[in-house]
């Protein structure tokens, strides 16, 4: 896929759109990895405290491991997200699956299967395409694991844009259903699940809990960026 990406859009910096290297060097300059003390849920930096998880992980009881996030949801890097999930930067997933992949092998956490958030049907004729799904192919062959489609969306869901923690949850609790006769396959299996950014962990939550329960051994979450929302 990488190389048919090459070959139809010229190398642009993933974060501004320039012609050339991605990052170029002005992005470079302000881009900021998340790393130090971070919360053993989420992902988030936490600081110098005595408790290993951010204040709101304790209360949410979250299905998956852990949340891997590659970068704050902020300044080039929104630019970068945005270019690709709505300006039709496709080749920004080659980019930002690179860093995915490079914070799972860090992690070694050795699993089985990545697979993807779904999108709704909706969603996917007005952007033609499912920008997870591109993510997670090209973190599967970076990390040499089977890529499959195990999710899928059931009935409608309202955007989240304007929604809470607890109206999100709401909103998507029973709106993913494992696909049929995949249950053998993820059955024992570690999984990664992909997604581009973890807002509330609503959604992703619920996808871990589908896989939990069809039989999964545990989920861990990879994303590109993570909100400094309250959580
Ligand atoms: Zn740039
Ligand atoms: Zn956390």
């Amino acid at each position: 896929m990488e190389k048919l990406i090459e070959f139809f859009f010229p190398p642009r910096c993933a974060f501004c759109g320039r012609l050339g290297k991605s990052p170029c060097d002005d992005c470079k300059k302000n881009i900021r990895f998340i790393s130090g003390n971070t919360c053993q849920k989420c992902g988030i930096p936490i600081g110098d405290t005595a408790l290993p998880f951010y204040p709101s992980c304790l209360r949410e009881n979250f299905a998956f491991e852990r949340v891997f996030p590659v970068f704050y949801y902020e300044g080039v890097i929104r630019r970068g997200v945005h270019l690709f999930k709505y300006r039709g930067f496709y080749q920004n997933a080659i980019t930002f699956s690179r860093l995915m992949a490079k914070k799972i092998l860090e992690a070694n956490i050795n699993a089985d299967i990545i697979t993807f958030v779904p999108i709704s049907l909706d969603r996917y004729l007005q952007r033609g395409f499912n920008h997870s799904f591109l993510l997670a192919k090209n973190i599967g062959k970076i990390l040499k694991i089977p890529t499959v489609d195990l999710l899928a969306r059931v009935g409608f869901t309202k955007p989240f844009y304007n929604l809470s923690r607890q109206e999100r949850q709401r909103e998507i609790k029973g709106k993913i259903k494992l696909k049929k006769g995949y249950e053998n396959i993820i059955k024992g299996k570690k999984i990664i699940l992909v997604d581009d950014i973890f807002t509330t962990g609503a959604t992703t939550n619920e996808c871990s809990k589908v896989l939990l329960e069809n039989g999964a051994k545990c989920v861990f979450v990879s994303v590109l960026a993570i909100t400094k929302l309250a959580r």
